[in-house]
């Protein structure tokens, strides 16, 4: 491609791109490809010739943009926000143009000390304990798989890497965990078998008391307690568990704690939430996504860390091409988690804190507390529906009930009313099961979400059982 054709269409997607996110109201918020349709409109193989870009241009908007769902669409209410900015688009454009691959300081000096400074920058704005370091990794997972890897080598003192993962090591986390903690368990070689998952009270949090039962339960049977995922924020429900108690049970027996607040903890940048990290003074490692509702595309999630010694340790490796005369007085982050390759995700980060400022970044998501606070007096006041769990931030957990239906035929009915909604495409929610009760989740946290929005998901969801009923 030649300067002035990149010029042309980089003017016509950029153009593109401030439509968009305008207009995004306009499409279906899910889209409503069949399994196969746009595969069906790809050729099998690959062009040996050179393709006009023009041509490519009209197929994204023919073929790919019909099998997108909108998530920046203000009626996403569904899963968890992954929201965007344009100051984070613009700043991932940077990052794409740039193309720098910033596995190691010296690979991009700017790239690591960035990095440094912006998460240094989150861990105040979170007001999370002073002395963390923090580190960005791709997703949740792979940070909640780097905290594991870290706990087993602690646990094991610094032995399962060399000779293999020996022993009964045990993780513990409540029954509302994310599914991350399981794959990371398995990734991490405890054995599946070794997670063992904590009953939660009635607010779907951890029942600390029932953790204590369960570390010594397997110390008297000779069994090593490695590391407790502690969750600000389930994605079910977004239920908190109780930081400070299983801190003090953490610090007591000496077991690791991780704390997973990757959908949540971006609702502590709020001074009347300064509650909701209490106790994370005890944590060895916490992540959190501004991913998801900090307006910062997707991916880019902030992994901190207590003693960072700790992670190096467990991820170093320092074969002779990649040693560089600056290694003693850098952060390689190459070695703070499991890949060697980086993308320069600091920069669009860096961006949105700097575009928007902490006092804006703090307007939009109290906002959007507020319209979750909103949508959850619409149901409560409502005769038909209930609330099935506390509203602790964004998320707003319920069901139709009118009182006169069984369990079963409950979550049938509220299942088929769920598929109605869905069907109108100006609004998405999706659902959970919370004690057997099919539930359905209205996630708050779209940039453009504003009280109309949540208006009319109100009347499409009493529209829709009118429908049904
Ligand atoms: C979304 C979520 C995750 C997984 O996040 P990824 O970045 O997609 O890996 C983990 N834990 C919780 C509580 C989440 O809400």
């Amino acid at each position: 491609m030649d300067k002035e054709t990149f010029r042309q269409y980089g003017y016509e997607f950029v153009d593109w791109i401030a439509d968009y996110l305008e207009n995004v109201r306009k499409y279906p918020v899910r889209s409503a490809a069949k399994p196969g349709d746009i595969k069906s409109l790809l050729p099998a193989h690959p062009p040996e010739e050179s393709e006009d870009m023009a041509d490519i241009w009209k197929d994204f908007q023919s073929i790919i943009l019909p099998g997108i769902t909108h998530w920046q669409h203000p009626g996403w209410f569904a899963f968890f926000p992954a929201n965007n900015s344009p100051a984070s688009v613009l700043g991932e454009l940077l990052t794409a143009g740039i193309g720098a691959q910033c596995m190691v300081w010296e690979t991009s000096p700017a790239a690591a000390e960035l990095e440094e400074t912006v998460l240094e920058w989150l861990r105040q704005m979170l007001g999370l304990p002073e002395g963390l370091s923090g580190v960005i990794q791709d997703t949740a997972s792979t940070a909640t798989l780097t905290a594991l890897l870290t706990a087993r080598e602690v646990a094991s003192g610094f032995s399962s890497n060399e000779t293999g993962v020996a022993g009964n090591m045990r993780v513990y986390a409540s029954a509302e965990a994310h599914s991350s903690i399981e794959k990371g368990v398995k990734i991490a070689g405890y054995g599946r078998s070794n997670l063992c998952y904590i009953p939660t009270d009635e607010n779907y949090s951890m029942r600390s008391d029932r953790l204590e039962q369960a570390i010594r339960d397997d110390i008297d049977a000779g069994r090593k307690p490695a590391c407790v995922v502690a969750t600000i924020g389930t994605t079910s429900s977004t239920a908190i568990d109780p930081l400070p108690e299983i801190g003090r049970i953490c610090r007591k027996y000496g077991i690791w704690l991780h704390v997973d607040a990757a959908f949540t903890g971006t609702a502590a940048i709020l001074e009347e939430n300064s509650d909701l990290l209490k106790g994370s003074e005890y944590a060895d490692s916490f992540v959190f996504n501004p991913h998801k509702w900090l307006f910062t595309n997707f991916d880019c999630s902030a992994y901190f860390v207590k003693d960072p010694e700790l992670l190096i340790r467990t991820m170093t490796i320092n074969p002779e091409y990649l040693r560089t005369a600056s290694d003693e007085k850098v952060n390689n982050y190459r070695d703070w988690g499991i890949q060697l390759g980086r993308r320069f995700r600091a920069l669009k980060l860096w961006f949105v804190i700097r575009e928007y400022g902490v006092g804006g970044l703090k307007e939009i998501v109290r906002k959007h507390i507020r319209l979750a606070q909103l949508f959850a007096y619409r149901i409560k006041s409502s005769e038909e529906f209930e609330l099935l769990a506390p509203v602790t931030t964004n998320l707003v957990c319920f069901r139709w009930n009118d009182g006169s239906k069984s369990t079963k035929e409950l979550n049938e009915f509220n299942k088929n009313l769920l598929a109605l909604i869905n069907n109108s495409g100006s609004v998405y929610l999706t659902h959970t099961v919370l004690s057997g009760c099919y539930t359905l989740r209205m996630a708050v946290g779209q940039r453009t979400t504003e009280k109309e929005d949540i208006a009319r998901a109100w009347e499409v969801i009493k529209t829709s059982l009118e429908l049904i009923k």
